[in-house]
Order: structure tokens, then sequence, then C-alpha cells
């Protein structure tokens, strides 16, 4: 399959490694491809520049968010999400049209300092501004409750014995997230309904965030026991 992922940060990374590694062919997505390239900094939370990242994941390729996602059959949305619509709209909704929209990012709100907030929550969420946004991508939203390392290779921790959660309004698309999914070692997938599920899986950041502020690690999950 084809995949775009939109996203150049720990999440984008961690998901093209693992798809470019099943087989699948990879474009990550960014601003400008040339400004990228050129960092040479770590960013704000330690991450590598991405020209080392992709000196070692050579079969993934870089493009701008357009053009990742015009010869995607998948596109996933690993952006900031505070800015995921304003990415989407540079990606194109001509590119998204009638595409599975995997949404894996969250709305969290830094401009308070640390715990963010949820700028979305309750009555709505990112992943149904988003479907709102791009009526005919078929958005569905899953991975977001969980470290990107973990979204990628769940048998990371625990030997994937953990929960991961599903939410969309189109259950074709949500079939392609659940293979996908099960390709990278998830085996306790939930179906949670359509899309407005996501404001309980967005709304378990607050605590996902809090459980990091005790544990001091990232690398935990949360596990449905029923
Ligand atoms: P991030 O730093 O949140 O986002 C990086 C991406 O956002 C980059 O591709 C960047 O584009 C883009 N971006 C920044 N400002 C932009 C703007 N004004 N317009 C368009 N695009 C812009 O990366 P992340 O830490 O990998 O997280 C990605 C998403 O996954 C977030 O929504 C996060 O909440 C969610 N999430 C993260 C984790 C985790 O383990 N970190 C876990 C669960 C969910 P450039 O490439 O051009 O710089």
């Amino acid at each position: 399959m084809k995949v775009a992922v939109l996203g150049t940060g720990m999440v984008g990374r961690a998901l093209a490694g693992r798809l470019a590694e099943l087989g699948h062919e990879v474009t990550v997505g960014t601003r400008d491809v040339e400004a990228t390239m050129a960092r040479g900094e770590s960013d704000a939370m330690g991450n590598p520049p991405y020209a080392d990242w992709a000196q070692t994941h050579q079969r993934v390729m870089l493009a701008t968010f357009a053009d990742a996602a015009a010869g995607a059959d998948l596109v996933v949305n690993a952006t900031s999400g505070r800015v995921s619509i304003a990415a989407l709209e540079a990606a194109g909704r001509d590119h998204l049209a009638g595409k599975v929209l995997l949404d894996v990012a969250n709305p969290l709100d830094y401009s308070h300092g640390f715990p963010p907030s949820l700028f979305v929550s309750n009555t709505d969420s990112l992943a149904e501004q988003i479907q709102a946004r791009f009526p005919e991508a078929r958005v569905v939203k899953s991975l977001n409750t969980m470290n990107a390392f973990l979204m990628a290779d769940p048998r990371q921790l625990a030997d994937g014995d953990h929960t991961v959660f599903v939410s969309g309004n189109d259950a074709d698309a949500k079939q392609v997230v659940t293979e996908l999914l099960r390709a990278f070692g998830h085996t306790d997938i939930i179906d949670l309904g359509d899309l407005s599920t996501a404001r309980g899986t967005e709304s378990l950041l607050p605590v996902w965030v809090r459980l990091y502020g005790v544990l001091g690690i990232p690398m935990f999950q949360f596990k449905i026991v029923r």
C-alpha cells in the first residue's frame, strides 16, 4: 500500500519506519522538504534532526504534505493537533477525498504549560473537526492513547498485551485500519463505534499526561480487563 505519513516528529517517524519495515511504500509529509532536511538540531523533545533519522531509513521518502498525500492510498495525520487542520489543508482536500485518513493526533493545548489541557472536548473532538472539514475523507481515530513506539510496535511492552481503540463512521475504513493495527502487532483492538467516540479516547490524554508525570516514563499503556 502507498502510505503518506503527515508529520516529521517522533510519531511520524515511528509509524513511517514500521510501515516501511512491513513492506509499504511510505512517504513522510512536511511543510518544506529543504527546511526539514536542513535542520541540524534536536527538537524540543530531544528527537534528533529528521535528516539523521532519514539516513537510517532510506526507503522512506520525504515530500511536501501535498505531494505525499497525492499518491497515497492511505493518509496518516501525525501532526501537532493545534495545526492538524492547517496541515491537512496543505495536503489538499482533493488528495484526501475517498481515502482512509488515520488520525493519531491529540488536541493538546500547551499554552498554559504542563500538563496540557484539551482545546476541544466533551461535545466535540479533533477527529470530528477533521471529518467535518474534510467530509470526503474517511477518518478513523486510533493509536492516540499511547506512546509513539508502542503505536508502531506494541510488543515492546508486555508482549503487546494492551488495548488500542478505533473510532470512525466508515466500517470499511475501520477495517483497513484494524488490519494495519494487527500487522503492527496489536491484538486487543476495541471498535468503540462512530467517530464521536473519539471524544472519549482523546479525553484519555489528561489521564495519560498525569501518569507520565508520576511514572516518569512514556512506555506504559491502557489495558481493558474484562
Ligand atoms: P509534533 O511535534 O506534535 O508535530 C510535528 C509535525 O507538525 C511536523 O510535521 C510539523 O511540520 C507539523 N507542524 C508544526 N507546525 C505546523 C504548522 N503551523 N502547519 C502545518 N504543520 C505544522 O509531532 P509528534 O510529537 O510526533 O506528535 C504528532 C501527533 O501525535 C500530535 O498530535 C501528538 O499529540 C500525537 N501523539 C503523540 C504521541 C507521542 O508519543 N509523541 C503519542 C500519541 C499521540 P514540519 O515537518 O514542517 O516541521
